[in-house]
């Protein structure tokens, strides 16, 4: 579903992604991990070309991003939900969810609402929906992030760190929602240090370093028997 082909990415001399190649199936979970400034958020960001790669190929389905004229149409296809949640906050939570069906896809107020409260409801958060997000937990504000995302009817779901900024009691309800949409079919790929989530949702983790894939495989044989001495020091080094 999607491509990713010979990508790279430099920030002056800074070459930040060096030759990525891998693809995400059809209602696969992949996570990425590696360690810090090693290029994850600006391989998510090239994914919906809010950072334009310097050479290599990025394909949706049958369409290829990397050559796309209209973005927008593409972007609408790809949910992105952000460590810091990303939300409007002078709009209630329904609000949030509506904005991008009514302002992007122009669907009718009526049935914007309706669609938005049914996405509400499958993270949880029905009784809140006319909160602001100053009245909601990080825990909730990261739903209303994911409902948004889902309200779209993406092909995919990018997540960057959705949980790295939240307080330990919260992160478990973000992760259930997730792993109810993992099974749910959603195809999803995440960013994340939720080294639990990585073992047990994922269909295949992503170990990456400066820039470079090091290597990738199923959760069970990337923990249980890396076959890079990188890979090993790196999950070595959070247990
Ligand atoms: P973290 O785990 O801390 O989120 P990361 O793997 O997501 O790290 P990136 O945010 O992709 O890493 O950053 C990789 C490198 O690219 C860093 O050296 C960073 O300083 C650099 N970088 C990222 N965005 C830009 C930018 N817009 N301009 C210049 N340099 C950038
Ligand atoms: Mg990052």
């Amino acid at each position: 579903l999607l491509r990713i082909e010979n990508l790279k990415k430099s920030f002056g001399d800074n070459e930040v992604l060096k030759d990525i190649t891998f693809s995400v199936n059809e209602g696969e979970t992949k996570v990425i991990i590696g360690p810090s400034g090693t290029g994850k958020s600006t391989l998510l960001a090239c994914i919906n070309m809010l950072v334009t790669p310097d050479s290599g190929k990025i394909w949706l389905k049958d369409v290829e991003i990397t050559g796309a004229k209209d973005l927008n149409k593409i972007r609408q296809r790809i949910g992105f939900v952000f460590q810091d949640f990303g939300l409007f906050n002078h709009l209630t939570a329904l609000q949030n969810v509506m904005i991008g069906l009514t302002k992007v896809k122009k669907i009718p107020k009526d049935k914007a609402r309706e669609r938005a409260l049914e996405e509400l409801q499958r993270v949880g958060l029905e009784k809140s929906a006319n909160f602001y997000p100053a009245q909601l937990s990080g825990g909730q504000k990261q739903r209303v992030g994911i409902a948004r995302a889902l309200a779209m009817d993406p092909d995919i779901i990018l997540f960057d760190e959705p949980t790295s900024a939240l307080d330990p009691e919260l992160i478990g309800e973000v992760l259930a929602v997730m792993k109810d949409l993992a099974s749910s079919g959603m195809t999803m790929l995440v960013v994340t240090h939720e080294m639990g989530f990585a073992r047990t949702v994922s269909d295949e983790i992503i170990f990456m370093e400066n820039g470079v894939i090091v290597e990738q495989g199923p959760p069970e044989e990337l923990f249980s028997n890396p076959k890079h001495e990188r890979t090993r020091q790196f999950l070595f080094k959070l247990t």
